[in-house]
């Protein structure tokens, strides 16, 4: 199916963990080994094997040719590279947390997200990790710390469940939401790959239409709860969903009920990334659409993926909550 060979053609991205290695350094590495550094080819599926680039949009990603396999590589078993779908770096480089910020990682295992932005925080400040999961949170406690982070407090529970007022989240600006959802973006690892006929219906007897709403609701949910943070001013909300139920639709509920926030400018939310969110899922309106990010596996040659962030509009204080 089209699905396969897309998959089959994305190519192999790897993040440099920043914590450990720096991007010129890495690079030296790989030159060393008998990689080839080019400037990214505007289709990637042109780089050729021991080829590598830069990442045009994220700093910290090197791309490779799709047949790479690093899972045995010494850079990769120590914790120096990170094996991340590009679209998936997207979230920690919107949220843009400076050094000695507070934030939250209100779903975050297995951790790759959360390990990423601990990166660009440059393993100061705070963040919290939380996971409803516990089998999942411990997974996310091994990778963070294999990544050398050290300023993450993992925490077992249900972010819906937190207390937005407690002391310790008094200075939390930032938030990364990257809930449950369906997952119909997945498409690089072999073993996701669904038939579109199979998923109509899942294994608890719903319909797709009823499975949708149930996420939706839930992903609302957790977004609504991270802008009762007293000091939240900066929100980004994620998907690996390629249906506008929860993307731009939560976007648009969100939007409605919460007057206090505004979608971020397109100018901090990955400018130079061409595909935005999709006009006619957001009323029409272009400029809303303009500042959400989309990506098409087919095109984009990663997963199907949604990035959008919330800013509480200067001069709405909390007490507007
Ligand atoms: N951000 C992660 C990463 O990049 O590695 C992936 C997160 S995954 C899409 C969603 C996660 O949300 C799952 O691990 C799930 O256990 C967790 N989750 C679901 N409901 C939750 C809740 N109410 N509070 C906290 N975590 C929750």
């Amino acid at each position: 199916s089209q699905k396969v060979k897309d998959a089959v053609l994305i190519p192999r991205y790897a993040r440099v963990n920043e914590h450990k290695l720096t991007v010129q350094k890495a690079i030296k590495s790989f030159q060393n080994e008998g990689y080839t550094l080019v400037d990214c080819p505007e289709d990637l599926r042109e780089l050729k094997l021991k080829e590598f680039c830069v990442d045009r949009h994220l700093h910290d990603m090197l791309i490779f040719h799709q047949k790479t396999d690093f899972h045995a590589h010494p850079l990769y078993v120590s914790g120096n590279i990170i094996l991340q779908d590009k679209a998936s770096c997207f979230p920690a480089h919107v949220c843009q947390a400076p050094q000695g910020a507070h934030a939250i990682d209100a779903c975050a295992a297995p951790g790759n997200k959360t390990s990423h932005l601990s990166a660009l925080m440059k393993n100061t400040g705070k963040i919290w990790a939380f996971d409803l999961d516990s089998r999942r949170l411990e997974l996310l406690k091994k990778l963070t710390n294999k990544a050398g982070c050290k300023n993450i407090t993992p925490v077992h529970g249900s972010f819906l469940e937190t207390n937005p007022e407690d002391a310790q989240f008094a200075n939390v600006e930032y938030l990364l939401l990257d809930p449950s959802c369906s997952g119909s973006g997945i498409i690089s690892r072999l073993d996701h790959l669904v038939d579109d006929e199979d998923e109509k219906e899942n294994a608890n007897g719903q319909t797709q239409e009823e499975r949708l709403k149930n996420l939706s609701d839930f992903q609302i949910s957790i977004i609504q709860h991270a802008m009762k943070f007293p000091k939240a001013k900066r929100i980004v909300y994620s998907t690996c969903s390629i249906h506008p139920d929860e993307n731009e639709h939560v976007v648009k509920a969100i939007l409605k009920d919460n007057p206090e926030f505004e979608l971020a400018k397109r100018d901090s939310v990955l400018p130079t990334w061409e595909r935005r969110g999709i006009p006619a899922e957001i009323d029409g309106n272009k400029d809303l659409a303009d500042r959400l990010v989309r990506t098409i596996p087919a095109e984009d040659l990663t997963n199907g993926f949604f990035v959008s962030c919330f800013i509480r509009k200067s001069g709405a204080s909390s007490a507007s909550n």
